[in-house]
């Protein structure tokens, strides 16, 4: 056999963004935003690169920015991370996620997964040799059933991945997972890949649970985070993740070798940016109003919702609407109707389908109203 992922196709952003391109639909797939990036962090990168930025970063990540994102953690959850040896800025979280599964997984370890997931996980971990142990959750609540998972957790287990916000449901973990997820790892040598590229995309005045508030977790966990979803910029693919140093000087020698640094004066630019601290947590504020503008375009159509809780994508529910499998119907929605979603079931075990669409709602006012004008016509 010449192919390692012999089952894997185009993810299923690609597939239904191109769909939607072919179709001129409105296209609430993909998770981007369609609007501009801020002017001001345009400027701060074209002046780094207009003064000197343009020679490889420090393997771990343009000094200025570890600094920033240190006192982050310090400002948002008066926790240290040291930059010098807790911070590597990365090519988006994917390289992150990556890298660490390819830096801690060997042939037979067992990785856990939640499902519906991101799709990046399960293909890094077995292209790595690892297996992944799924976890699956169901519409509408995605409530994790903490004795399944104490169930699942063998001498195999190697890590376990989480992701809070989430997506795709855009529900969130509290406090009592946190503490759950801390209390069957204790003791153990598993590490937890906490996925929180989300972390400031939060509703309602839920507060947001890094894995780096409790103390035993953070002693385990890598997090990771994306500058792209954070200051709507997803093509630039910035990212970075922290780490305890032991678990950070593994993962260093990976990634040395396999990305080494990433664009310096977009990591300059952040780095100015971040200064401020509006920047990022402006951003709960900026996304509620798309999410509440959204639904409340919506509440009249057949499909059902519980508000997304972060993360900027809403599911819905179109049970009432017809039978189809949510991958017919989405393709359906597409072609007849002019608007892409993305099918849960994708992202889901073999054969698990609760009938509901992912729409991401990082988009204009104007394409918000447009989409639900559709939405409403169903
Ligand atoms: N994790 C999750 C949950 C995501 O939604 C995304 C972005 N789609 C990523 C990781 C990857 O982030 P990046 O674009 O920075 O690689
Ligand atoms: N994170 C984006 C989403 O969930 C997609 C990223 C990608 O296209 N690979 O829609």
């Amino acid at each position: 056999h010449l192919s390692k992922l012999p089952i894997i196709g185009t993810n299923i952003f690609t597939e239904m963004s191109a769909l939607a391109n072919k179709n001129k639909a409105i296209n609430l797939s993909q998770g981007f935003p369609n609007y501009p990036s801020s002017q001001k962090l345009n400027d701060l990168v074209n002046h780094a690169m207009n003064n000197g930025y343009n020679q490889y970063a420090p393997m771990a990540g343009n000094l200025d920015l570890r600094l920033a994102i240190a006192n982050k953690y310090k400002l948002l959850y008066n926790k240290t991370y040291d930059p010098e040896k807790e911070i590597t800025v990365t090519a988006g979280a994917t390289q992150a996620i990556y890298t660490i599964i390819s830096t801690f997984i060997r042939s037979n370890d067992e990785v856990i997964i939640f499902m519906p997931a991101y799709d990046c996980y399960e293909p890094a971990v077995k292209v790595n040799g690892g297996k992944t142990i799924p976890i699956q959750l169901s519409a509408p609540d995605y409530k994790v059933n903490w004795k399944e998972v104490a169930s699942k957790i063998s001498p195999k287990t190697k890590m376990i991945l989480i992701n809070s916000p989430h997506n795709p449901s855009g529900t969130i973990w509290h406090k009592e997972d946190m503490l759950e997820l801390q209390k069957i790892t204790k003791g153990t040598n598993i590490i937890v890949l906490s996925d929180e590229v989300y972390e400031h995309i939060l509703f309602d005045g839920e507060q947001h649970q890094s894995a780096c508030l409790f103390t035993d977790l953070k002693e385990r966990s890598f997090i990771t985070a994306s500058f792209g979803k954070t200051f709507h910029n997803t093509g630039w693919k910035i990212g970075y993740c922290c780490a305890p140093d032991y678990l950070m000087d593994e993962f260093r020698k990976v990634h040395q070798f396999n990305v080494f640094s990433v664009h310096h004066p977009s990591q300059k630019g952040i780095a100015d940016y971040m200064q401020d601290p509006e920047t990022y947590l402006g951003l709960n504020s900026f996304f509620q109003q798309k999410r509440d503008l959204f639904l409340d375009l919506i509440s009249e159509s057949r499909f059902k919702f519980k508000p997304s809780k972060g993360a900027y994508f809403q599911v819905l529910d179109y049970s009432d609407i017809t039978d189809e499998n949510d991958v017919d119907f989405a393709k359906r929605l597409i072609k007849t109707y002019g608007i892409a979603s993305i099918p849960l079931s994708v992202l889901s075990q073999k054969g698990k389908d609760d009938k509901v669409l992912r729409f991401c709602f990082a988009k204009t006012d104007k394409t918000l109203r447009a989409a639900a004008d559709i939405l409403n016509k169903i």
